[in-house]
């Protein structure tokens, strides 16, 4: 398996995963053309995408999806619920692309697909736990308000993970931000903070995990070094050492091979 993160924060998200001859986006956040530069720099050709698999149908997730599956006949993995919410900013998906999600799905045989419902302040939001054909993992979920039982099971022995790490609380609280918004981004359904990125990661950990990218780093309540630090700090607590990434919002992540 092959991942790399293409961008992630509130101004996009989207992120390439490639199992044998299968190749997909996770969300779609950033415009057309803005994709295929990004794919393009790792040199994928946005035309091989097998599948567009949406988390939820909030616009820094879908922003070039519509764009993208009709201009390369892509299908694009929804759910009712979120294609619902989220129609007139996709824009019109004929039927012989678009695929709602109801449970897990299998793509090409090369890569499962296992979507899980988390809390966010979306119509619905999941996160998909991807498995290979040869046994390996990644794990994404890049805006949850809440980890419960759920989320743990799904992350639990994946070989990659892609999770939240929003805002840090003392920044959140310092920041300009309405008092709604910094309620609503603390909330059970609103964002994940680096306290609980970190002791997430640390309850989660387990010898086999390879890769932590830190995701959806908030501009205005937090940094990239911070989340990290944050995380890592947790970590080495525990005697862990293990490769944490915070994926930036305008550049793309090396490809990581799995
Ligand atoms: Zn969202
Ligand atoms: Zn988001």
């Amino acid at each position: 398996m092959k991942i790399s993160v293409l961008g992630s924060g509130s101004g996009g998200n989207a992120t390439f995963v490639e199992s044998g001859d299968t190749k997909i986006l996770v969300d779609a956040g950033f415009s057309c053309r803005k994709i295929e530069e990004k794919l393009g720099a790792l040199q994928k050709d946005p035309a091989g995408l097998d599948a567009i698999l949406i988390t939820h149908e909030h616009m820094d997730h879908i922003a070039g999806a519509g764009i993208l599956s009709r201009k390369y006949n892509i299908p694009l993995y929804i759910t009712p619920e979120s294609y619902r919410a989220g129609q007139g900013r996709l824009g019109d998906i004929s039927d012989a692309l678009l695929r709602f999600i109801e449970g897990e799905f299998v793509l090409n045989d090369d890569l499962q697909a296992i979507p899980f419902d988390v809390m966010h302040d979306a119509e619905r939001t999941v996160g998909f736990r991807l498995n290979s054909d040869d046994g390996k993992s990644v794990t994404i979920s890049t805006d949850i308000g809440h980890v419960n039982n759920i989320v743990r099971e799904h992350f639990r022995d994946s070989d990659v993970i892609v999770i939240e790490s929003n805002y840090d609380h003392c920044m959140l609280m310092n920041c300009g931000y309405p008092f709604e918004l910094k309620n609503r981004i603390k909330s059970r359904n609103g964002h994940l903070s680096n306290e609980m990125a970190a002791r997430f990661v640390r309850d989660i950990y387990h010898a086999q995990l390879r890769k932590v990218y830190l995701a959806h780093v908030s501009r205005d309540s937090n940094t990239y070094e911070m989340a990290y630090e944050t995380v890592c700090g947790a970590l080495r607590e525990e005697g862990i050492r293990l490769s944490v990434e915070a994926a930036r919002q305008d550049r793309q992540t090396d490809i990581f091979e799995l």
